[in-house]
């Protein structure tokens, strides 16, 4: 049977490191909202010029247009044998219009995650994160720093970087709006039986086996 599974997180939850690791482990398809509009735009294809206009007024793409491409994107090959839906749907009218594409799809057997973080442990892993300039290890000043202070445990290099756009005010006001706008949605599949929780603060190890067992269980 498919494997359909909707992850729904905040930044900094580490979604994108789980869809990551389920892709490959249940070999599903990672359908993510953001790259499929990116594509869209980079391939320059009719729909993709009119998402490029409407960005470019400042407006955001109409749930119609980002539900049809959804659902030509469910249907593709690698999509056989489930997938992961993240970035969508962001709104509760968005939750509604997936339940009809399912619908037309007799996807009825779905799983929605919410990986769950504690907002103060979000914005430490965000703003405190740095990365060794010369491999890319990652670190966080709060939560994971280097053995020896100053020196890259894997490499050994003495230069870090931190990205410039983690400031904690455009953060918070990030962090706001996932909570405004998943709230009513994570009630929604709630009521339905079909929302787990698992707690994203945990080390990724453990957090990945309590999701395997939810995705396994049916
Ligand atoms: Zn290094």
């Amino acid at each position: 049977m498919q494997k359909v599974v909707i992850l729904i997180g905040a930044p900094g939850s580490g979604k994108g490191t789980q869809s990551k690791f389920l892709k490959e482990y249940f070999s599903l398809a990672h359908i993510s909202t953001g790259d499929m509009l990116r594509e869209e735009i980079a391939d320059e294809t009719p729909l993709g010029l009119q998402i490029k206009d409407l960005i470019a007024q400042g407006k955001l793409v109409d749930d119609k247009t980002m539900g049809a491409l959804i659902e030509s994107r469910i249907v593709k090959d690698d999509c056989k044998n489930g997938f992961i839906l993240d970035g969508f749907p962001r709104t509760l009218e968005q939750a509604k219009m997936l339940d009809e594409i399912f619908l037309n799809h007799a996807i009825t057997n779905y799983k929605v995650i919410e990986l769950h973080v504690d907002g103060d442990i979000l914005i430490k892993r965000i703003t405190g994160r740095y990365t060794c300039s010369s491999c890319g290890a990652i670190y966080n000043k709060f939560l994971k720093a280097p053995k020896v202070e100053g020196t890259c445990d894997v490499c050994g290099s003495t230069s870090f970087n931190q990205r410039a756009d983690d400031n904690l005010e455009t953060l918070q006001q990030r962090l706001d709006i996932y909570n405004t706008q998943s709230e009513p949605i994570l009630d929604f599949y709630g009521k339905r039986g079909v929302k787990y929780r698992i707690d994203g603060s945990l080390e990724f190890a453990e957090s990945k086996q309590d999701i395997i067992k939810i995705i396994e269980k049916n």
